[in-house]
């Protein structure tokens, strides 16, 4: 078998006399991790929009001064070319030009450290064969929201509540996830653990491990599906103290779930 070739691809011996084809594409990416790997070289886990996360070798990148100048460190978006042989195999890289070293990360140990969290989220659920331009896009946005300085707290949990739901657990928090009656954000809601969704009172009690939910709450985990990263501010997302003496009764008098 035969892959169709033309430049910048280059067509090479494989296996029981098939044939396929290296390809050489650029692509933007975000570095995950590096490890020496040999006497000279990196081992670089990247994430692109288009191929999600791969493994490469950075051959002589450790003496290099022209290829991946201060290009090869966790978190910074680069603009990178590498050759990918086949499905999980190592790619080579050839070069990579800095975009954004989010020089703030660095800085920053509290950033840093939700930067890796958001890293090892994405790796978790978009493992190596998955990708989605959205994951990536996402998190490129949350490091630029933290490295302008926005709150760092704030950006994580939206960050996670939107990588959840693009990876496929999102909470589904339009109905009782026992007795199907439509949610219509005005009642107390209860989170159900075991099945990633909202209960009503009638159907679940709450406790510790399932807490009740004032509407409030789950306002901001519905606009932390939607919302960007811009004028972060706790207030505009409708995080206010609960002051109920009775947390578990509807603000409103009603219960804020419809018959279905
Ligand atoms: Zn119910």
């Amino acid at each position: 078998m035969i892959m169709v070739d033309t430049k910048p691809f280059a067509v090479v011996p494989h296996g029981k006399g098939f044939f396929c084809a290296m390809i050489t594409e650029a692509s933007p990416a975000i570095i995950m991790r590096v490890k020496d790997f040999g006497e000279s070289d990196l081992l670089v886990t990247f994430f692109t929009p288009h191929k999600g996360q791969l493994k490469g070798v950075a051959k002589g990148a450790r003496r290099s001064l022209k290829r991946f100048v201060n290009a090869l460190d966790i978190c910074s978006l680069i603009n990178l070319e590498f050759t990918s042989k086949r499905e999980g195999s190592l790619c080579l890289l050839h070069s990579g030009k800095l975009m954004n070293p989010y020089p703030a990360l660095r800085s920053d140990f509290g950033a840093l450290s939700k930067a890796s969290f958001m890293i090892e989220m994405t790796e978790i659920l978009f493992p190596v064969g998955i990708a989605d331009p959205n994951m990536f896009e996402l998190l490129k946005e949350a490091f630029e929201a933290m490295a302008e300085g926005r709150p760092n707290g704030l950006i994580a949990l939206i960050f996670e509540a939107r990588a959840m739901a693009l990876g496929g657990y999102g909470i589904n928090l339009e109905r009782c996830a026992v007795c199907g009656r439509p949610y219509r954000g005005e009642g107390m809601a209860v989170f159900n653990r075991e099945k990633g969704t909202v209960s009503c009172l009638k159907c679940q009690e709450p406790s510790a491990l399932s807490p009740a939910m004032t509407p409030d709450t789950v306002g901001v985990l519905r606009r932390c599906r939607v919302k960007p990263f811009t004028n972060q501010r706790a207030s505009c997302w409708g995080m206010k103290p609960w002051k109920s003496s009775n947390p578990f009764s509807s603000s409103t008098g009603s219960t804020g779930w419809r018959k279905s």
